[in-house]
């Protein structure tokens, strides 16, 4: 027996991954009176390596979770905007002060500190163990019905039953792969690296995102953090890493050592933490996401956007809309995947049309030129300014910049 669980137990609900998606979806599962197991193979809090940039779209759902109280006294920054840089080296500093009304547009926050925010306020909700990680499923025939898997410590094997298991494990997750939708396409995957900086000079209150030639067609970012720290990373669609034969790391640190944008900023600074490796699996492909007795949510589900390679936002949605179509099947008493894709049917209604956008755009920002032309036209535009700060803010306002026209108007305004 583990912390009050037995072998075999059955749970109306299994979430396996107790990260952004996860934890929402137990929350907002409990709060419906669902029994809940929230399983983790980590202990919180602990890190996931990451950007920390936590967007608008988060913020919402954080405040339906009821995190926000929590979130406001632990370590973080309020985000008010955006600073890009061009290939050209022409920089940009687009503010969204006081456009959201009373909570800010965004946070900075270590995932150490702000997915232990939100796991424990699922506790409040669902039952939940740490330290237990999951590695297969059990089935009747074709439909899931529980997951195998062991206590860390001890190595000792445990069975639960449930009659809808929701992947929430990430971008390797065991889940996907057990029910073989773990097929990678690495032109709609990313590969970043993210370290800790101390001490670099001049963070203000946006995130920065640079477009610089040292890491073209990906790009570079300094997110600012509290206690003088900063999140510095770089990343590229994998595809075009391969072909350019990149690597990350040493293109990165040519940026930060030669580049006449940070070369001063960087000066004195201290790199607190290695580089670190993980993936983005994006949401320029629709990936399925149900079948009998299951879901996938959140990277495991491929949501991440794929221009700005922000994901937190879509991981809560979808743990979100999938708690809620997990209700429905209670309704019904229908677990099966003729119920359980209403889930990914209205997922993607929800988020279909921002993704599609985002590709669009990132084939764009895989434009030199227009890079330049549209980094050179905010600088100049208030109009332009306001219109990338909106879309910022609200994903439904990119599409905007996805029009040829957008890049007409601008070459002859
Ligand atoms: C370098 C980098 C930078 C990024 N920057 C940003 C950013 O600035 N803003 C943003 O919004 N997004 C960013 N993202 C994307 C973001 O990190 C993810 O989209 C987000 O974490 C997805 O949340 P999730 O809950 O689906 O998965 P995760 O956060 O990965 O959580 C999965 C959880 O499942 C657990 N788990 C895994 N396998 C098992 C198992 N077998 N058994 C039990 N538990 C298991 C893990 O321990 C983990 O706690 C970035 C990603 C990377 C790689």
């Amino acid at each position: 027996m583990i912390e009050g669980i037995v072998d075999g137990q059955a749970f109306d609900v299994i979430i396996v991954g107790g990260g952004p998606s996860g934890s929402s979806c137990a929350t907002f599962l409990g709060k419906a009176g669902k029994d809940v197991l929230l399983l983790d193979k980590a202990k919180f809090p602990r890190d996931k390596i990451c950007g920390d940039g936590i967007s608008g779209k988060s913020v919402k759902i954080l405040a339906e979770l009821g995190t926000l109280p929590a979130m406001s006294k632990s370590e973080h920054i309020e985000m008010y905007g955006v600073t890009f840089s061009s290939p050209k080296g022409r920089v940009v500093k687009i503010d969204s002060k006081g456009k959201s009304g009373e909570r800010p547009p965004g946070f900075v926050a270590r995932r150490e500190v702000f997915d232990n925010v939100i796991f424990q306020n699922a506790k409040k909700y669902a039952r939940t163990l740490e330290g237990f990680q999951v590695i297969d499923l059990l089935w009747q025939g074709d439909q899931v019905i529980g997951v195998t898997g062991l206590e860390t410590s001890t190595r000792k094997k445990y069975s639960f039953k449930a009659k809808v298991v929701v992947g929430a494990d990430g971008a390797a997750s065991v889940i996907a792969s057990k029910v073989k939708l773990d097929e990678i396409d690495e032109a709609h995957q990313i590969v970043a690296i993210r370290c800790y900086y101390k001490g670099v000079k001049n963070l203000n209150d946006t995130i920065e995102l640079h477009f610089i030639n040292e890491l073209l067609p990906g790009y570079f970012w300094i997110f600012p953090l509290a206690n003088g720290m900063a999140n510095v990373g770089s990343g590229m669609i994998t595809t075009d890493l391969k072909k350019k034969k990149v690597n990350l790391q040493e293109a990165t640190m040519r940026a930060i050592k030669e580049n006449p944008l940070f070369k001063a900023r960087f000066e004195g600074a201290e790199q607190v933490t290695p580089f670190k490796s993980w993936s983005l699996p994006v949401g320029s492909k629709h990936k399925k996401a149900h079948g009998n007795g299951f879901i996938l949510v959140g990277d495991a589900a491929s949501l991440i956007d794929p221009f700005t390679g922000e994901g937190i936002g879509n991981a809560l949605v979808s743990g979100k809309i999938a708690a809620e179509y997990i209700i429905k099947a209670f309704e019904q008493n229908d677990f099966t995947a003729k119920t359980l894709k209403e889930y990914e049917d209205a997922l993607w209604r929800e988020v279909g049309n921002e993704l599609k956008t985002s590709y669009k755009l990132q084939k764009i920002g895989q434009h030199k030129f227009l890079l330049n032309l549209v980094i050179d036209k905010a600088a100049k535009s208030k109009a332009v300014q306001e219109a990338i700060s909106n879309s910022l803010l609200n994903p439904q306002e990119r599409s905007a910049f996805s029009n040829p026209l957008f890049y007409i108007k601008a070459l002859l305004s």
